[in-house]
């Protein structure tokens, strides 16, 4: 049965003494040094709900199963109801205290399908019966896709629930490693699930597609294969690592970019095709920092990381990719069924997410592509001894792509009669 609403307005519970603390009070208290001048923390807008923590495939370079933190082990299989009402009421409650215009809802997993229909109907209207009287709310599920038939398409439509599918290029690319535990491939399962998105019933809700780069593919090939199966969008994911644990195929420090070379190619067909036929997040996001612009997404550039993820026991995390860094690495030790979401200011790491510039190494304060790099994604900048200060174990690919961005989106402007530094100043 699902729990009334929790009453309004909540004490916030501090780490010692009970009553309201204010989320910049427990920033400074956390973090236990002078915080940049105005520096105020940014609210939570954006919450990944592991709806399901078990997945029906094997994916052999998974953060959840497959890396340092085995903790979905002790992870209930399902988010219940009550959790996910008490997860609503925190959402609620943090609405009111920050006066947010908008909250996002990324339904995950494990594979979030593995949940049902039923289980998440009831979740998702759980979330949007508390929520949407307070606040715009936006709905949506990454999934492997092999379970995502015409019913649960026609579903996750009437539910107005976005939908990003997993698939990581050509069958050689996506079957190196997204299969199931006994090695069969996923490919044609997942292809048929995004032909049928792109059905013009439900083309409005297809979100595209997110690739996790694979050095042992042909870019060429998963490029073709992206503009083949004529998907709007897609964004390609660096695989996780750390520089205690290094991603595939790199060895920090021995001056070879892989992933940059990998990706180089990729973005000159993007920039140089006549007609866009694909947008891709990643190079966007590097050409909108590198214009000027702020808060691309959380791997690049320097804007505060709004995101917070609830486990299917209602545990609050970090960004589910620290389960790379190590075992509890990703946990705040602080719960929806105990804790309002600016308790979450107490955890240093949540803090430092959010200090842009003064929460990066000296290394990357000194580096000239920082505003655009931002140091990549938290948990790939860990290294023992060292935490979280330090640049990303991605950083000589991740400087060589973005002086090949600029170069080109120079040259580009160049060309229109004007400079990089007229559009920043314009
Ligand atoms: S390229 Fe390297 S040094 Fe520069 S900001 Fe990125 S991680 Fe830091």
């Amino acid at each position: 049965m699902v729990p009334a609403a929790l009453p309004w307005p909540v004490p916030v519970r501090g780490p010692a003494n009970a009553g309201f603390i204010p989320a910049a009070d427990r920033a400074a208290a956390a973090w236990n040094a002078p915080l940049p001048p105005g520096w105020t923390p940014t609210p939570f807008r954006e919450f990944v709900l592991k709806v399901a923590s078990r997945c029906n495939l094997d994916c052999d370079y998974c953060y959840v199963y497959h890396l340092a933190d085995q903790s979905w082990r002790a992870q209930p299989r399902f988010m219940t109801d009550e959790t996910a009402a008490a997860t609503a009421d925190r959402v609620a409650e943090h609405v009111r205290t920050h006066e947010l215009e908008f909250v996002n809802f990324r339904l995950h997993g494990g594979e979030p399908l593995l949940a049902g229909q039923d289980r998440l109907r009831r979740i998702v209207r759980i979330l949007r019966e508390r929520l949407t009287p307070l606040t715009e709310v936006t709905v949506t599920v990454q999934t492997n896709g092999v379970l995502l038939d015409e019913p649960m398409a026609a579903f996750l439509l009437k539910e107005d629930i976005g939908v990003g599918i997993s698939l990581d290029g050509d069958r050689y690319a996506n079957d190196l490693h997204r299969t199931y535990a006994d090695g069969r491939s996923s490919y044609d399962e997942v292809v048929a699930a995004i032909r049928m998105m792109q059905r013009p019933e439900f083309r409005s809700h297809f979100l595209g597609l997110l690739c996790t780069i694979q050095l042992e593919a042909d870019p060429a090939q998963v490029w073709g294969e992206l503009l083949r199966l004529g998907v709007e969008g897609a964004d390609f994911l660096l695989p996780h690592g750390t520089w205690e644990n290094p991603p595939p195929g790199l060895t920090p420090g021995d001056g070879r970019t892989p992933y940059a070379d990998w990706l180089i190619p990729l973005f000159d067909s993007w920039f140089d095709a006549p007609i866009r036929q694909l947008s891709v997040r990643t190079f966007e996001s590097l050409v909108h920092l590198l214009l000027g612009g702020v808060g691309a997404h959380e791997s690049f550039g320097l804007a505060p990381v709004a995101l917070v993820v609830v486990e299917s026991d209602g545990s609050y995390e970090q960004v589910d990719t620290l389960k790379a860094v190590g075992q509890g690495a990703a946990a705040s030790g602080r719960t929806v069924f105990t804790d309002p979401l600016d308790a979450l200011f107490d955890v240093p790491a949540f803090v430092q997410r959010q200090l842009g510039l003064h929460g990066l190494s000296a290394e990357c304060h000194r580096c000239e592509v920082v505003a655009t790099c931002g140091a990549g994604l938290f948990p790939h900048r860990y290294r023992p001894g060292g935490g979280f200060t330090n640049p990303t174990v991605f950083c000589a690919d991740q400087y060589a792509l973005i002086v090949h961005i600029q170069r080109r989106v120079e040259e580009a402007l160049e060309r229109r009669g004007t400079t990089l530094a007229a559009v920043r100043a314009g």
